[in-house]
């Protein structure tokens, strides 16, 4: 049997990290077969779902390099076939229509509450006579769908991840609804737990893997595939991601969206990475570092954990670290670059691209994430830096202004490059009679503003290929003593 599998997103929201970990996991799962991966867009809820999303989850998965090998299938383009399958399980008698209206529905939960009993539909119109229904039509009620649940039935299948698991029939709130109301004679819009079976059955799914608030969804699910006569797909279902009390992971932690990852500079790889690590442990000597395919060499489902996985920032940044240390200058650059546009920082990507290479290389191995180079190199690319309390106090320590002056002396001499800038800081300290210590610090408070940061001979480089360097001398002189 052909492994095929599919992550079914709906547009309701921008692409969420537990989708997307999801998707991660039918991917690796479907790579590690050689099957097929298809993205099915699940817009039934025509309130709440948005192109906009769609555009963002297609963007997302995209991103990520979660290629799909069929789709992008809407659900509201297959509205035919859906009312077609209603329609075969009215004609073999295992869906009827329901008469009730809201208020008597409430009535009959109200009933059950008083009585301390889980709220259920009790199939009151399960076996109308052909007189009732017609009383009913005559009223104008406008009908639902119902599919019939067995509540002797007891349901079972063998989970990918939690193995062995077990409805009862009588669990599932009684017959359940399958098509939202409509006049009698029509077919109302068909509802989630229906159209996913026909689709799962008609995309020929084989192993539907999605996350365990699927969980009670899967026995009715079930009881349609046997009622539209089609053969069970294998379920799996991933833990959740939780939060940091223990909470599944919800928009109220903020940062949920895989948009807002990349916009806070992680990179696909270790977004990726990191979701493969939230449920799967790599086998022993695997090291945690990995891109998809080679996680998706190893993976099965015998090392998911059963228990949800706290999304922990700490780790996610140390991985995002280890892409961006190792990453070519090159690539760093073109992934920097908007970050610094972004911030609006004069520069000419092309015509400077040279010397942002060089302030890439000179920043990488600090960097935990794309965004953090913009503070960290702000003082290479603005005109007026401004200084730090600490580089004040640095500019007014006995003797700056002497080895600032003197620098700006050997300047007028030597021309600043690579191989000049040790003598002339030797030259500036000799002249001012002061310890190299004192100059190095007070050209570090003059060209950096601050007193900490990258390189400084390397950043006094670069300032100097814009000239920047020479107007901050004579700026911090002006305040050194
Ligand atoms: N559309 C569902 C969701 O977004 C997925 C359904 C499924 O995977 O069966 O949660």
């Amino acid at each position: 049997m052909s492994v095929r599998v599919r992550i079914a997103p709906s547009p309701t929201g921008n692409l969420h990290i537990g989708t997307a970990r999801t998707a991660v996991f039918n991917w690796l799962f479907a790579r590690h077969h050689g099957g097929s991966f298809i993205l099915r867009i699940e817009d039934t809820d025509v309130e709440r779902s948005r192109p906009e999303y769609t555009q963002n989850i297609l963007d997302g998965l995209t991103w990520l390099g979660l290629t799909w090998d069929e789709g992008p299938f809407f659900q509201s383009k297959r509205m035919d076939l859906y009312r077609q399958k209603v329609q075969e399980l009215l004609d073999k008698g295992l869906a009827y229509r329901a008469y009730d209206t809201p208020e008597e529905l409430e009535a009959m939960r109200d009933q059950q509450k008083a009585r301390n009993q889980a709220p259920r539909y009790d199939n009151r119109h399960r076996d109308l006579t052909p007189e009732q229904e017609a009383a009913f039509r005559a009223e104008g009620r406008q009908p639902v769908i119902r599919f019939k649940i067995d509540d002797e039935r007891e349901i079972s299948w063998t989970d990918l991840v939690r193995g062995q698991v077990t409805w009862k029939g009588r669990d599932l709130g009684g017959d359940m609804v399958i098509a939202r109301a409509a006049t009698a004679d029509e077919i109302g819009q068909p509802l989630y737990n229906f159209v996913v079976v026909v689709d799962d059955i008609d995309m020929q799914i084989s192993h539907v893997i999605r996350g365990e608030d699927h969980i009670g969804n899967t026995p009715k699910q079930i009881l349609l595939y046997e009622a539209l006569g089609a053969s069970v797909p294998q379920f799996g279902h991933t833990p959740l991601i939780l939060n940091q009390a223990g909470a599944k992971l919800s928009k109220r932690d903020g940062v949920t969206s895989i948009s807002d990852f990349q916009r806070m500079g992680y990179t696909a790889e270790a977004i990726a990475n990191y979701m493969t690590l939230l449920g799967w442990s790599p086998p022993e000597g695997m090291s945690e570092i990995f891109s998809l395919s080679e996680a998706a060499q190893q993976f099965s489902f015998e090392r998911v954990n059963k228990a949800g996985a706290k999304f922990d920032w700490d780790k996610l940044n140390w991985i995002n670290s280890q892409y961006l240390h190792h990453m070519p200058i090159d690539q760093l650059t073109d992934l920097l670059i908007p970050y610094w546009q972004e911030a609006g920082y004069e520069l000419d990507a092309a015509g400077d691209r040279q010397w942002l290479e060089q302030v890439t290389a000179l920043i990488a191995a600090s960097l935990s994430r794309l965004d953090e180079a913009v503070e960290m190199t702000r003082y290479l690319f603005v005109a007026d830096v401004g200084f730090t309390e600490a580089a004040i106090a640095q500019l007014q320590q006995e003797g700056t202004a002497a080895a600032l002056q003197s620098i700006l002396t050997a300047l007028e001499t030597t021309p600043l490059t690579a191989d000049t800038v040790q003598s002339v800081i030797q030259q500036g300290a000799q002249a001012a009679h002061v310890k190299k210590g004192l100059v190095m610090r007070s050209l570090r408070a003059a060209l950096t503003g601050d007193m900490q940061g990258p390189d400084l001979v390397q950043s006094w480089l670069l300032l100097h290929h814009h000239q920047l360097d020479r107007p901050r001398l004579q700026q911090a002189l002006s305040l050194a003593r």
